[in-house]
């Protein structure tokens, strides 16, 4: 069973957080928290890869040979393969250095830059991983604020296609620390 809280609304988008696995959701765009090389990994990245086939690293690659790697805070969209969701949004977020290496910012944008690619191609519902607080190290107490700060303040500026934001949280712990950067909003 998946945990689900109280939605918010924000700007008329409802904001909510569930604890599950990303790679099952049927929002219209799931989104990836990938490696500048686009070549997948582990962690959520190799989950969404092996859940959603070969389709998506095809187009992967053609995005890489297109424009090269991607850096730390941007974003690019696939196709979702056989995932339920159309699309997969890929983003890099920040390696945790400390805090003082520009991470709150790049992790901002990797949020935001997501939630601009989706309006761009017209999208109505978004899944979001908690970016970077995987192997990338990010203290999940402290990206759990970016990433709520950064949706909501996307979301405030209402120039969006987004009607529904999710996070889809993988464990209890990050689950809960989501939580109360949710209330603390
Ligand atoms: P990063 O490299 O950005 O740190 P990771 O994939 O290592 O990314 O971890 C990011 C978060 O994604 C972690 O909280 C991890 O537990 C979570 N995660 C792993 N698999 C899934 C999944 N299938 N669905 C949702 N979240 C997942």
């Amino acid at each position: 069973m998946e945990k689900q809280t109280t939605e918010v609304m924000v700007n008329q988008v409802r904001l909510y957080l569930i604890q599950g696995d990303i790679t099952r959701q049927d929002t219209e765009a799931i989104v990836n928290a990938a490696n500048s090389s686009l070549m997948g990994g582990g962690g959520v990245d190799g989950a969404i890869h092996r859940a959603g086939g070969p389709a998506i690293l095809e187009e992967c690659k053609q995005v890489v040979s297109r424009q090269g790697r991607l850096p730390a805070g941007k974003a690019v969209i696939t196709t979702g393969g056989n995932l339920k969701a159309k699309y997969v949004i890929h983003t890099v977020g920040p390696v945790w250095h400390g805090g003082k290496k520009g991470e709150p910012e790049l992790l901002t944008s990797a949020y935001q830059e997501s939630l601009k690619l989706a309006t761009a191609n017209n999208i109505k519902s978004v899944s979001f991983p908690s970016i970077s607080t995987g192997v990338y190290g990010y203290p999940v107490d402290k990206a759990s604020e970016v990433a709520i700060g950064a949706v909501t303040a996307f979301l405030r500026r209402g120039i969006t296609s987004v009607k529904e934001v999710v996070f889809v949280l993988f464990d209890a712990q990050t689950f809960s620390a989501y939580l109360s950067a949710l209330s603390g909003q």
